[in-house]
């Protein structure tokens, strides 16, 4: 199994802050020009609105980082497919997924998870090596 870490506690924390007046909205709601383009035009609608300014366009959007990527180190995913391909060829790699709403700028980091061959025991690649070997190393 993939191994997952959820911040939603923390979401939440950072949400409460803000309805209290702990936070301003600007500290919050600072999304960088280069996270709110790829939202528009890559990202996945989230199943719910902004939780700041209740706007319809709420997106997730994923980037990986790993030593061993190389030039895939700290892209954003365009397609899911790419995620695919890059768990085919790699021993571990992290997904980042950040919630960002393109209205209001709001944006947090939601998830990380670890993929790769070292994370899919009986993977997808038949000729895959036994998983006992992954841990030999
Ligand atoms: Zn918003």
């Amino acid at each position: 199994m993939r191994r997952h870490t959820d911040y939603a506690l923390a979401r939440r924390a950072v949400l409460s802050d803000l309805r209290r007046g702990a936070v301003a909205r600007n500290d919050v709601c600072d999304a960088h020009p280069e996270l709110l383009r790829a939202a528009r035009h890559v990202g996945d609608p989230a199943p719910h609105d902004c939780p700041v300014c209740d706007g319809h366009h709420l997106r997730y959007v994923s980037y990986v980082y790993g030593e061993r990527l190389r030039e895939a180190n700290g892209r954003c995913i365009v397609h899911p497919r790419e995620l695919e391909k890059l768990g085919e060829t790699h021993d571990e790699f992290a997904r980042y997924v950040v919630e960002v709403c393109p209205d209001c700028g709001w944006n947090f980091l939601t998830r990380r998870e670890l993929h790769g061959k070292r994370h899919e025991p009986g993977g997808l690649a038949p000729q895959k090596r036994p998983a006992v070997q992954l841990w030999q190393v």
